[in-house]
């Protein structure tokens, strides 16, 4: 008997299709063998069709047989409507949006909240490049741009004062202009002169990073996957694996021909029509992609280390949940909601991370045997997470948070009383202690200062206790964790198992704490709470990242005084 349902729309990529179908799960929704809306076989007459069909609900099938547990999953590309989102709420299932995070996926919208965070948290909200909206902050870029003009142009007078060649252009200061509606690289095009600037729609104007990380002399950017299974109270996961993606001519860091798409676009869409895409090219290879494997070993093998590669993941995990907070709702949103984002994340000469852009619906198809390696263990394990993390809270307006537990189920409160029931094992482990230069470390995102929590491969096992057990789940986990008793449930730490979450948020007791108080912000003072919560995590990843520098600077320090 099947135990899962998975309902698509026509986008849906083949791979989540595929994986449904090897779980024996019933696939219903255009391009299956299902109808949509009564999920009959759709070779039966429409009327019996219609018949079966109950108003007011997503794609609802017939009632599954007494006793069975049916899941259903329902993906789209594009989001849910409003009642959609309302009745899907209803199912025992999940949906693959939250609403309200167009706030991070738009990119003048990521631009507004990025700016909103920095006014409010300061410095630690600097990962996003100096942007500007057109046409409405075309002033604002003006005096910008005149500005970076000025430096860059006093610089390299200089640079010809003391003897290098002083081509005024050369030294200008570059910038990248984006359409705000479209993605894969459509319509990208780079500028010094702004004589230059033209567009017809919205754009992004953004600070070019001139110094970004090349392998073998060509530019790469990485494909980040983030995925978060609830937003109240908050659980972020980063995939450990994801896609370091090239771009397919050698990087041009005089900046002379900034038109070669090729060379300063790292986009797949737009590599693969290179000529060189099939070439063997220098250290990368053929193709545009690798995985973060290779990334790693890449690291390994020259003098960057191990070390820089785990520092550098462990910035990642932090600008990422930043990210995230961004897009904290101050309203309770659907649980029954999780949210797969790609994170386009740049990486510079000094390996510091910016982020490029937020994408609500990653490219999930399969292109080549690098994406086979990424995508397809991706798909399994949010698969795998999803179903584990089911929803236990479900919001009522009159009553507020009310848990949808089966009724003879501990979870479930008294009727009408406003209780918070976090979800399955709301706490975890501490994460890996800090990477350091030297020290053996666990995992593509070990030593994540901080690293990530490993996510236990069958959550929710424990501490669904009901309550306010969050805290106290984290604390018997975290005790375990540390006396080693791990049973069989509990993850088995492979350090070299790309194939799996990490989750990146609740990191420690204080924090875990804070998720607990977003997952009651209603009402009034929502606004408030939620501003508090987000104070504290945001002061646990500064003080984490100030520890983990400290502690780089010691290993530096200790490395150059030994030689
Ligand atoms: P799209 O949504 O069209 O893919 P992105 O913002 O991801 O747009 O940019 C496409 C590519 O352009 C990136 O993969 C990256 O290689 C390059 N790029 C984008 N912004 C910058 C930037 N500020 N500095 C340097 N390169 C950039």
């Amino acid at each position: 008997m099947t135990d899962g349902v998975l309902r698509v729309c026509e986008s849906c990529p083949l791979p989540v299709r595929q994986e449904a179908l090897s779980r024996g799960w019933r696939v219903i929704g255009p391009g299956s063998t299902e109808d949509e809306v009564s999920g009959c076989p759709v070779s039966q007459p429409a009327s019996e069709r219609r018949r079966k069909t109950r108003r007011g609900r997503i794609g609802v099938a017939e009632n599954p047989p007494a006793g069975s547990r049916v899941f259903e999953l329902y993906w789209r590309n594009s989001r849910f409507t409003k009642s959609e989102f309302k009745t899907g709420h209803d199912r025992a299932g999940r949906m693959n949006h939250f609403p309200h995070t167009k706030c991070l996926t738009k990119k003048d919208l990521l631009i507004h909240a990025m700016r909103k965070m920095r006014a409010v948290h300061g410095k630690i909200y600097d990962f996003l490049p100096m942007s500007f909206i057109l046409p409405s902050e075309y002033t604002k870029f003006v005096h910008a741009y005149a500005a970076e003009d000025d430096d860059q142009v006093c610089a390299s007078a200089k640079k010809s004062i003391e003897g290098h060649s002083g081509d005024k252009s050369a030294g200008r200061a570059v910038w990248i202009c984006k359409p705000s509606d479209l993605s894969r690289g459509r319509k990208i095009f780079l500028i010094k002169d702004l004589s230059d600037l033209h567009y017809d729609q919205q754009y992004v104007v953004q600070r070019y990073v001139p110094n970004p990380l090349t392998i073998g002399g060509y530019k790469v950017d990485l494909r980040v996957y983030i995925l978060v299974t609830s937003m109240q109270p908050l659980r972020v996961h980063i995939f450990r694996n994801g896609l370091a993606r090239f771009g397919t001519v050698k990087y041009d860091d005089k900046m002379q021909d900034i038109d070669n798409l090729f060379s300063h676009l790292t986009n797949s869409s737009i590599n693969k029509l290179s000529n060189t895409f099939d070439h063997d090219k220098e250290v990368i290879g053929s193709g545009s992609k690798w995985d973060f494997g290779a990334l790693r070993e890449w690291f390994k093998s020259n003098q960057l280390g191990e070390a820089a590669f785990a520092t550098l993941w462990a910035r990642i995990c932090d600008i990422s949940l930043c990210t995230i907070l961004t897009a904290l709702p101050s309203k309770p949103v659907s649980s029954s909601c999780f949210e797969l984002f790609g994170f386009d994340i740049l990486v510079d000469a000094a390996l510091r991370p910016w982020l490029l852009e937020v994408n609500c619906a990653p490219a999930l198809s399969i292109d080549g045997s690098t994406d086979r390696r990424v995508k397809e263990p991706l798909i399994r394990a949010v698969y795998d997470l999803v179903q584990q993390q089911q929803p236990v809270v479900k919001t009522n307006r009159r009553r507020g948070l009310r848990a949808i537990a089966p009724k003879n189920s501990k979870l479930r409160p008294a009727s009408g009383k406003t209780r918070i029931c976090p979800l399955p094992n709301a706490g975890l482990p501490p994460r890996p202690a800090t990477a350091v230069a030297g020290q053996k470390q666990k995992g593509p995102c070990a030593g994540a200062s901080a690293g990530a929590a490993t996510t236990m491969t069958r959550e929710g096992q424990q501490g669904a206790s009901g309550d306010d057990s969050g805290t106290e789940n984290f604390r018997a986990m975290a005790a375990s964790t540390e006396a080693g008793q791990h049973d069989d449930n509990d993850y088995k730490d492979d350090d070299d198992d790309l194939s799996r979450f990490d989750c990146i948020f609740p990191f420690d007791e204080t924090t875990a704490q804070a998720a607990l108080l977003m997952a009651t912000c209603q009402g009034q003072a929502s606004q408030r709470k939620l501003a508090e919560a987000i104070r504290i995590i945001v002061q646990e990843i500064r003080k984490r990242r100030r520890g983990a520098m400290q502690a780089e600077c010691a290993v530096s320090t200790e490395v150059t005084a030994s030689r």
